[in-house]
């Protein structure tokens, strides 16, 4: 099977490793990549533990977060990634991508420019603004 985030590769040489914590991601953009792979396999966990404390919709109630984000998931095709633009850091990086999805018969997608930070040796979804494409 062909992993979700459209590396080429199949999950389990791709993001199956980090989804299962066998490895961590090296760069933002492989986080990045996961995530978006975590959201079509309807990995809530993964989202959440992969997302920067600071970030505005960190929930302390895990449980409440976790059922938004399946409820999203839910409701979403995911058609696509592309990534647009990578600017990696040390400990800070940004990774520009759209995303292709519908709901309910409707095109949704955007185009985001995603922040991350490292803290220790993982990398975290920090905060993302909206582009327009
Ligand atoms: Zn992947």
């Amino acid at each position: 099977m062909q992993c979700p985030c459209h590396s080429g590769l199949s999950y389990p040489e791709c993001c199956e490793l980090y989804h299962i914590g066998k490895e961590l991601p090296e760069s933002a953009l492989q986080l990045m990549r996961s995530r978006y792979s975590a959201y079509v396999k309807k990995n809530a966990d993964y989202i959440i533990k992969t997302t920067h404390p600071d970030n505005p919709s960190f929930l302390a109630n895990r449980e409440e977060w976790k059922e938004s984000i399946l409820f999203f998931c839910n409701r979403t095709e995911f058609r696509n990634l592309k990534i647009i633009e990578v600017l990696e850091g040390n400990q800070e990086s940004f990774v520009t991508f759209f995303a292709h999805l519908f709901q309910n018969g409707k095109d949704t997608s955007f185009q985001e420019s995603s922040r991350f930070y490292k803290v220790g040796d993982r990398w975290l979804y920090h905060s993302g603004t909206l582009e327009t494409p």
